[in-house]
């Protein structure tokens, strides 16, 4: 099979210099939907207490490259029950069919699929939001007729967010947006309970290739939204099948990499339907990226290595959300962290925050561990490496796994040496040892569990985003990239309120016209930062 050509990366700035929102006084197709209509299914402020009977995310992409980094980032390892000891016989050799006698699926084993259900309703348990959303759609279905084509990691958590879809009126046909992350039950799982999914743990580049187009290219069955994560099958539908794009009405897209690659087709003029970028909406990346990195950095690290953090000096690299997430748990186990920032609002903040904030090089030679989350590539270097002391801990926490300069270890005079899955010991001449994790790639989705309770928070935003687009009245979304409108961000926030049995203050009439506010919202105007 012949692979696509990927696209460069465009800068950060770019993106948000192009994003745009809708503006806060309009009417969204959502809030038509959910709360406007006549039949209304979906409450949007109004039901909040309702919820309370509820218990309570690549190298820069070089052109040569055909499958985005992150596709093969390994992921959840440490997450998934999966069973190494499967058969070795690719899942396209295999003839599967599940208990209805459908065979419109490719898992690794369908006999699985009780497994996977039972982690599929342990991860329910802490997606309240996404199950109130079926709760609320049981009559008149935001997605009926909705025909979604979607690739991203196949796991518990996204077996929830693609079975709401379901509820919600979709069809669903998906494949996995990384070759290692799929957990093989849920799959089967998923394929038991009528999903057409194609992807198992371990795909070769042709698998995952051949698993997409499974999903694009069917008889009698063309999609009309998309919703991705890394953009790959983006991508695919653009090279393959170039036509379906006349039938789509959205794409969806939740990683910093596939937002960049759409904000490149718009700047190019080659994007030709509308696109939501989830992953600049606030409850994405103010939760996804902070708080799920405060509560996995630990689990990662201490999983790896048994580190003991208190009085540990530490560096992090990036004081941006994922740096600040770190930063906080690490001080909170007594830690002594150093702060490395090109930006000096960002540095402030680490000021403020009581972090010192150096260079790299000033303390390199002293600190015990050594974490990235920028973003940005090679900010450790081989001579940050080589002056780093005995048994300092090496791992990232940023999307790509070129922030820490792996390639240049590899060579001659230094020795590998796997000491646990996920834990290299390189070590120099002299028989100094530096402790390298996951090899470079994200530790926390290679060696630990992210929380299922902020991937609920993703969830829910990428659910109202697909219904958001697929309802929107023609004209309201051009061929261009755009936020999540404000009050849909805060409907997402405020499905989720009601699993800490918190309770909002409402605005009194004379409050909401003393600030100029809508009672209902949105609250906070376009530009606030939060
Ligand atoms: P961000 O832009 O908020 O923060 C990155 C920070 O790094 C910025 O403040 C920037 O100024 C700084 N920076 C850039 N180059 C630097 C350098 N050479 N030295 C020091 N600082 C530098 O981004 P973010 O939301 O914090 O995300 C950071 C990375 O983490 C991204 O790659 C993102 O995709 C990834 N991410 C990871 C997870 C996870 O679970 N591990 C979750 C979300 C995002």
């Amino acid at each position: 099979m012949s692979m696509p050509d990927a696209m460069p990366l465009p800068g950060v700035g770019e993106e948000r210099k192009q994003a745009k929102e809708i503006e806060d006084g309009e009417k969204y197709s959502f809030m038509a939907t959910v709360t406007k209509a006549p039949k209304k299914q979906i409450q949007f402020a109004d039901d909040m207490q309702e919820f309370t009977k509820f218990p309570t995310k690549t190298g820069r992409r070089s052109l040569s490259r055909s499958i985005s980094q992150s596709s093969t980032d390994s992921y959840s390892s440490a997450a998934s029950y999966t069973d190494s000891s499967d058969d070795e016989v690719s899942p396209r050799e295999k003839q599967q069919t599940n208990s209805k006698g459908s065979s419109n699926f490719c898992v690794k084993n369908i006999k699985q699929a009780e497994f996977g259900r039972r982690e599929i309703e342990i991860a329910e348990q802490d997606m309240s939001a996404l199950i109130s959303l079926r709760k609320r759609a049981q009559g008149e279905k935001p997605l009926a007729g909705a025909k979604i084509v979607g690739c991203t990691h196949i796991t518990a958590q996204t077996a929830v967010l693609i079975e709401t879809l379901c509820a919600l009126g979709a069809q669903c046909r998906w494949s996995a947006c990384n070759i290692y992350s799929t957990q093989n039950e849920v799959a089967a799982a998923l394929a038991e309970a009528g999903v057409a999914v194609f992807a198992w743990k371990g795909e070769s580049e042709d698998d995952f290739w051949w698993c997409i187009d499974r999903c694009v290219n069917m008889d009698g069955w063309q999609a009309n939204m998309i919703l991705d994560d890394g953009g790959d099958l983006t991508h695919w539908v653009y090279k393959k099948y170039p036509n379906v794009f006349k039938k789509i009405r959205g794409i969806v897209e939740e990683s910093v990499t596939g937002v960049h690659r759409l904000y490149q087709l718009s700047k190019a003029g080659k994007l030709c339907v509308p696109a939501m970028n989830v992953n600049d909406s606030v409850t994405k990346q103010k939760f996804d990226n902070l708080y799920c990195c405060r509560e996995s950095i630990l689990d990662g690290l201490k999983r790896t290595t048994d580190v003991m953090f208190g009085g540990k000096q530490v560096v992090v690299c990036g004081y941006g959300e994922v740096g600040k997430g770190c930063c906080a748990a690490l001080k909170a186990l007594g830690a002594i962290v150093y702060i490395t920032e090109i930006d000096p609002i960002c540095a402030l903040q680490a000021c403020m925050d009581g972090f010192r904030v150096v260079k790299l090089n000033e303390v390199i030679r002293q600190v015990d561990v050594v974490i990235t989350c920028t973003g940005n590539k090679n900010v450790v270097t081989r001579e940050h490496l080589d002056r780093m002391k005995n048994s300092c801990i090496v791992c990232n926490m940023g999307h790509s796994n070129t922030e820490i300069d792996v390639t240049s270890l590899r060579t001659p005079e230094l020795t590998w040496e796997r000491v646990r899955s996920q834990v290299d010991h390189v070590i120099w001449p002299d028989g100094k040892r530096v402790v390298l994790l996951a090899e470079g790639r994200l530790l926390n989705l290679s060696c630990s569990t992210v929380p299922t309770f902020v991937l609920s928070i993703t969830a829910t935003t990428q659910a109202l985003a697909l219904i958001e687009l697929y309802n929107a009245p023609e004209g309201r979304y051009k061929q261009d990239v755009y936020l999540l409108p404000k009050k849909m961000d805060e409907y997402v926030a405020s499905l989720h309120l009601p699993s800490f049995d918190a309770h909002l203050t409402e605005l009194t009439d004379d409050q909401a016209k003393y600030l100029g506010l809508n009672k209902n919202g949105p609250f906070k105007p376009n530009y606030y930062r939060y």
